[in-house]
């Protein structure tokens, strides 16, 4: 016998979203950016990283996305076996 349990997704933690590690990147690469040279980075070399990166910089790709583990419920199902669930509790 075995019965579905509900989880808390791992993937999002529960939030349905996942952030695009690319714009962590882009923050990085700010800040780097204005304490070597005392400012921020321009549209235009933003859209140059987008450029650099593959992307096309007046299509850059989503800041966050639904999470594909969840379906974007930040709650995942699954089947375990009794013996499982009793050690659970
Ligand atoms: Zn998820």
């Amino acid at each position: 016998m075995e019965v579905q349990i509900r989880e808390t997704c791992k993937e999002c933690g529960g939030s349905g979203i996942i952030s695009n590690p690319l714009y962590e990147d882009l923050l990085k690469l700010d800040r780097k950016k204005k304490k070597e040279k005392g400012r921020y980075l321009t549209n235009e070399e933003v859209e140059e990283w987008f450029s650099n990166q593959g992307y096309d910089p007046k299509k850059p790709p989503p800041e966050e996305y639904g999470c594909d583990n969840c379906g974007g419920t930040g709650k995942t199902t699954r089947w375990i076996s009794i013996e499982e669930f009793k050690k659970l509790l």
